[in-house]
């Protein structure tokens, strides 16, 4: 799960991480109130769920009340693109009123789950900022990763070799040190799988500052993070997404056109394999589970209808608990509520796969059938080949 970086900055303050002093606003007059508490100059920052604001025009600094007024008009409502939100954009809905900061050099630092090195890693690069991709891409020397046991937990001989790393002056190691260990605490604390500040400032008067803010907490640890929890913006949320979510299924949206409805996540995981090899790109990851009923196969089936960007679905069911004979009543009761406009191609095995069969045939749907997973990828290639 992901949160905004006005609520990420409140997380870093508690944990002694500097941060610009800010405000949230949810309106023009709320963000102007916020630029007199906090005194010009001010930088208005559009609060979504991704990053590349500042290139996108989420970011724009502010001198007087006017020139707030304007960008927090300007930038509230807009549908913001970015490299990270896709062509559909984002639409900004709150505002983070900061405190500007006269900034020196611009740095990267994250700790993240390394899975290759199976430790929670430090990453930190001295080119920060908003061109830190192609930075890394251009310079890899100047990202020093840093994995830590969790055994020993952060030590300072990690913080020395990280700033090291950066080329910080040594009168800022302890500054440097609270900051890192502040962020592993709170790394630690909240189940995170990324805590990322980019960039971390050093200001024209020799502090290091937090000025951006990112962090993703680990789905599966929510249940005991109940403020976490609290901070969701379901605005941000995907809806389809959400929907799974409710009928307790299995279900991430991928950018794909290929719908894919699977039972079990191994054999959801080869069937976007498949997907991939046959020329075309998965619209989603769907595991309706293997004891799914034929209403989460309905819901399942519906919600992959009812993205625009699928021009096609493969039902890949292997019945075992899951009967095929559910699966088919699951897929006709979805059919009768939906408009079916794509072609469907099924390949089903196992548990009462003739019943299943039969169901299908007997509901009139153009559905092809195919008899092996072969067929069934021959037949999903030839569907992205239509478009
Ligand atoms: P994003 O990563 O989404 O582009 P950032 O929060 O990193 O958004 O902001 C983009 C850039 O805007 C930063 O690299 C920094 O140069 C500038 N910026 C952001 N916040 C401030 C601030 N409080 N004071 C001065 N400049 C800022
Ligand atoms: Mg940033």
């Amino acid at each position: 799960m992901n949160i905004h970086e006005y609520q990420a900055k409140e997380l870093f303050a508690r944990y002694g991480i500097p941060v610009p002093g800010g405000r949230v606003a949810l309106g023009v007059d709320e963000a102007v109130a916020a630029g007199g508490e906090l005194g010009y100059p001010v930088v208005v920052k559009a609060q979504i769920h991704a990053g590349g604001r500042g290139k996108g025009g989420g970011v724009r600094p502010a001198r007087n009340e006017a020139a707030l007024r304007e960008a927090a008009s300007a930038i509230l409502g807009m549908t913001l693109v970015t490299r990270q939100t896709g062509p559909a954009g984002r639409v900004v809905r709150r505002l983070l009123i900061e405190k500007a900061v006269e900034i020196e050099s611009e740095l990267y630092v994250a700790i993240l789950i390394d899975r290759a090195a199976a430790a929670v890693t430090i990453m930190a690069s001295r080119t920060g900022g908003m061109d830190i991709e192609e930075a890394a891409a251009r310079s890899p020397g100047a990202v020093v990763r840093v994995p830590v046991h969790p055994l020993t937990g952060l030590r300072r001989y990690h913080c020395r070799e990280l700033a090291r790393g950066l080329r910080l002056p040594p009168a800022l190691d302890s500054d440097f040190c609270r900051l890192l260990s502040g962020l592993y605490r709170l790394f630690r604390a909240h189940d995170c799988s990324l805590v990322e500040i980019n960039p971390l400032v050093l200001t024209a008067g020799g502090r290091l500052i937090a000025l951006d803010a990112k962090i993703v907490v680990d789905d599966n640890a929510l249940f005991r993070q109940e403020e976490i929890r609290g901070m969701r913006d379901p605005a941000e949320d995907d809806p389809l997404e959400a929907r799974a979510a409710a009928a307790g299924l299995n279900y991430i949206r991928l950018d794909g056109d290929i719908g894919a409805m699977v039972n079990g996540a191994g054999l959801a995981m080869a069937t976007m394999d498949m997907i991939q090899a046959a020329g075309a790109r998965p619209a989603n990851f769907l595991d309706v589970g293997g004891g799914a009923s034929a209403e989460m196969v309905r819901q399942g089936f519906s919600i992959i209808l009812s993205d625009p960007n699928v021009k096609g679905i493969l039902v890949n069911i292997f019945g075992g608990i899951l009967r095929c004979d559910v699966l088919a009543e699951g897929i006709v009761a979805a059919a009768e509520k939906m408009e079916v406009r794509v072609p469907v191609v099924v390949r089903m095995e196992g548990t009462n796969v003739a019943q299943g069969r039969a169901v299908l045939a007997g509901a009139g749907l153009a559905l092809r059938t195919a008899a092996d997973l072969e067929e069934a990828a021959r037949l999903v290639a030839a569907i992205g080949g239509e478009s």
